[in-house]
């Protein structure tokens, strides 16, 4: 990398933006090109305040990738494969580790060796078709065929890297296996010493960019800083932002899903920041904004990020689930069987939602587990979780959750109702148990062998919980291309936006075929890389 220190420059692109506003409207820069009006209208329509810092140094590169991640991990790779050089990637995480990225544990792909050894067919096609459909076409659809073919070459790369991988079930019974489950430890590490090795790959780690650059509309590179406050100016021809969406900024999650608490089931780097400076850059930011949901494992605020309580599975094996207010709000066998996706979402339309169970239930959990008690249908994904396995120190862990304050116990459904504030639930239960009793739920159509009575006997449970998500996804819009568009869909000279903030290929709720969190990740990076090696070239 070419380094300058010292370099002195300070702008104000906020005030600068409000007064070029103030031109366009009085009709003076009609001559400006399309894009940079636009730039300047949403900025400030925004009110937009970046603040661009003196630099304390200046680091040129070829191109430049914000983030360690899934999709900058494979941007690297397809950019040094085509030949570019001087490649660097910053991360405001601490190490390849240290990310979402290096947490998948499966990704989705079909034609693959691993899916041909399993004799499967399910082709190319027939996926694009059904998240396409999935997504009822709020995506970049020529987007998201692309990075569908490009599925079965990001597992190829791990089979070239020596990364492990074994097909795993169709946990989301859908016809077909398509999850890929890696058996390396830190795939992130492998990764980043071949693109290392290989291509001459470097990283700067705790690093994190804040700004956009911007020369005459193009990109030209991102503000950061690095953990001492040392203010670096990343200079690029080509910039990829793949920053993996903002899970872990609360104010971001509650201008899309209001004021509720979603708990983050992440690590801590995914904090919108390349949202923000995607839209600084004069991107158009999508409406489409999902979640990668953590209903598998469950969340409660009380506890925040952990996936490690089995008593948080109490809510996804199809017992009766109300909302805050003590009503029903779901056929509680979407949460079950479609935790990420459909079940998930749900949850994101009530403020807060809760499980009851009586004494008997909670005593056969400590002999069968949730699966066998509360019913045994033929497809289940929680149920794969937790299949058979009884929950050891349940009385102790259910004492640790009464004291934490995310279950109630009362002798009474009343009792419960009262403590937590739900004032319809004693109705709910009644009705519930009726529909339980006749075999055939008329308010939701939940199957019959999920129905079983709450009321039949104290003490009674209620466990309280938030929804969860392992990431979001949404963003600025971009073209087949990855290159982020204006809201006039221009191109943003320079600038590139994959993985799960790129705003056009994500659905709401989540595809209901597992793994394609990462799987379109990986594409996205790799077609961005692809497209920057070409660009730069
Ligand atoms: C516990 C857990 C388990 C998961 N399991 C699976 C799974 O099995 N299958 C699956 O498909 N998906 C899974 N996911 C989701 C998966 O992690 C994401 O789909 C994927 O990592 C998204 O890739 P990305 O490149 O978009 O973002 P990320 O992988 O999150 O990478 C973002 C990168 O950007 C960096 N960054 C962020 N902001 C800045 C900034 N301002 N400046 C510099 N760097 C920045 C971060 O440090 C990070 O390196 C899981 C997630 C978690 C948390």
């Amino acid at each position: 990398m070419e380094t300058s220190k010292g370099i002195s420059r300070r702008s104000f692109i906020g005030g600068g933006m409000a007064g070029a506003a103030g031109l366009v409207a009085a009709g003076l820069l009609s001559s400006c090109s399309p894009g940079s009006q636009a730039t300047t209208e949403q900025s400030a329509t925004e009110g937009e305040a970046a603040q661009i810092k003196t630099a304390d140094e200046t680091v040129e590169s070829n191109i430049l990738i914000v983030g360690s991640g899934a999709a900058g991990l494979m941007a690297a790779y397809e950019a040094g494969k085509a030949g570019a050089e001087n490649i660097l990637v910053i991360a405001n995480c601490p190490s390849i580790e240290a990310n979402n990225g290096n947490m998948v544990s499966g990704t989705a792909a079909v034609e693959t060796p691993y899916t041909e050894a399993a004799g499967q067919d399910y082709s190319i096609e027939q996926l694009f078709d059904r998240m396409v459909n999935f997504a009822h076409w709020t995506v970049n659809a020529r987007l998201l065929k692309t990075c569908v073919e490009l599925l079965p070459g990001n597992i190829d790369i791990f089979d070239e890297l020596g990364i492990e991988l074994t097909l795993g079930a169709d946990r989301y019974s859908i016809g077909f296996e398509e999850v890929h489950l890696f058996g390396t430890e830190n795939k992130s590490a492998v990764f980043q010493k071949h693109l290392e090795d290989a291509y001459g790959v470097q990283f700067r780690f705790s690093t994190e960019a804040k700004h956009a650059l911007m020369e005459d509309g193009a990109c030209v590179g991102v503000q950061a800083e690095d953990e001492d406050g040392k203010v670096i100016d990343f200079k690029a021809k080509a910039t990829l932002l793949a920053c993996g969406g903002y899970i872990d900024n609360p104010d971001m999650l509650k201008e899309v899903y209001g004021d509720m608490t979603i708990v983050a089931s992440s690590t801590e780097w995914q904090k919108g920041l390349g949202v923000k400076i995607a839209q600084e850059a004069g991107a158009f930011r999508e409406s489409t904004h999902g979640l990668g949901m953590n209903d598998i494992f469950g969340s409660t605020e009380e506890l925040g990020f952990n996936l490690g309580n089995p008593l948080l599975g109490a809510a996804f094996y199809g017992g009766l689930i109300v909302d805050e207010h003590g009503k029903r709000f779901m056929n509680e066998y979407m949460l079950a069987n479609e935790s990420m996706a459909g079940g998930g979402e749900a949850t994101l339309h009530v403020k807060q939602y809760y499980a009851i169970f009586g004494q008997r239930v909670i005593d056969a959990l400590k002999e069968q587990g949730y699966y066998q008690i509360i019913g045994s249908p033929e497809f289940w994904v929680s149920g794969m979780l937790l299949y058979g396995q009884p929950l050891e120190d349940l009385d102790q862990s259910l004492q640790d959750a009464i004291d934490t304050g995310w279950v109630f116990k009362g002798d009474t459904i009343a009792d419960v109702a009262a403590q937590a504030g739900l004032d319809e639930l004693e109705t709910t239960v009644e009705a519930y148990d009726d529909m339980a009793a006749a075999g055939v739920d008329t308010m939701f159509g939940k199957r019959a062998e999920m129905l079983i009575p709450v009321a039949d006997g104290g003490p009674y449970y209620l466990f309280k919980y938030n929804p969860g998500a392992f990431n979001t996804f949404g963003g600025c819009r971009t073209d087949e291309f990855t290159r982020a568009l204006r809201a006039d869909f221009s191109p943003i000279e320079g600038l590139y936006i994959a993985g799960v903030e790129n705003g056009s290929l994500y659905s709401r709720p989540y595809y209901d075929v597992g793994g394609t969190c990462s799987g379109l990740a990986y594409s996205s990076g790799r077609l961005a890389g692809m497209q920057m090696a070409e660009y730069t070239s």
